[in-house]
């Protein structure tokens, strides 16, 4: 418990209109963590990692990386604090290669590096076959690695996810989960916004379950895989 708090999230209220969606939602992320954002749809896990990265503005509460209050700032500006955001849906530019997707993501740099794109290719080496395949005619999968990697190149210390198992095959979406481990086994943080709770609680050292927009559960990965309410509600089981 020891490691330095990289993201805090203190008493967001989030809303669309006259929607609600984050109703004081507080949430820690530590230095070197995977910790893994869970609920049912609608529950306000995307609104979340879209407060922390600044795409939308909380009405009240604070978004403080590594202590540093940044609502407010823009999601391009909020780059350069170490932020890279892979959100729902992807966002690869269908028109664009996949090595063009690639130095987008490094848009804050003067220049592409190098071992940035091997190290994408090295985690992917499907992307590193499709260099000038055009990223809308990637599969599924392919787009999510291409999401995931076009975050990487922007050098991130922390890793918005959300939903990357989302419409995938369950082989395709092991593999994922597999990338996404061994990109923190290399440092950098995560935050997972999953559906699949089972396969995201065995990845997570931690985990919240939000429900309508507060925060109804919280603990260490295994406590929350074990606890009958998470099986009933998420696990599928009950
Ligand atoms: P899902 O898993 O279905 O994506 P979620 O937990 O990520 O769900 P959010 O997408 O954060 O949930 O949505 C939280 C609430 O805010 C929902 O009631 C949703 O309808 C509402 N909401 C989300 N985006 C908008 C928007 N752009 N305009 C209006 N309401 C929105």
């Amino acid at each position: 418990q020891s490691a330095p708090v990289l993201l805090e999230l203190r008493g967001l209220r989030v809303f669309y209109g006259a929607i609600e969606a984050l109703k004081g939602v507080d949430l820690t992320v530590r230095r070197g963590e995977v910790v893994a954002l869970l609920g049912a749809n609608g529950a306000g896990k995307s609104t979340t990692l879209r407060t922390a990265s600044g795409m939308i503005a909380p009405r009240e509460g604070q978004v403080l990386l590594h202590g540093e209050r940044v609502d407010g700032i823009k999601p391009h500006d909020l780059v350069r604090f170490g932020i890279g955001h892979v959100p729902e849906g992807r966002g690869v530019f269908p028109r664009m290669t996949v090595l063009e997707n690639l130095r987008m993501g490094a848009y804050r740099f003067a220049s592409v590096d190098k071992a940035d794109l091997d190290r994408v290719f090295t985690l992917f080496p499907r992307l590193g076959e499709r260099k000038s395949q055009l990223g809308g005619t990637l599969s599924g999968g392919e787009q999510q690695m291409l999401a995931i990697g076009r975050a990487l190149m922007g050098k991130p210390e922390l890793l918005l996810l959300d939903e990357p198992s989302m419409g995938l095959a369950p082989l395709i979406v092991q593999q994922i989960f597999d990338i996404v481990k061994e990109i923190n086994e290399q440092g950098t943080t995560v935050l997972l916004v999953e559906q699949n709770a089972a396969q995201a609680l065995q990845l997570a050292n931690r985990g919240y379950v939000l429900e309508t927009g507060s925060v109804a559960m919280e603990g260490e990965a295994s406590e929350l895989l074990s606890d009958p309410r998470v099986r009933a509600a998420y696990l599928g089981e009950g």
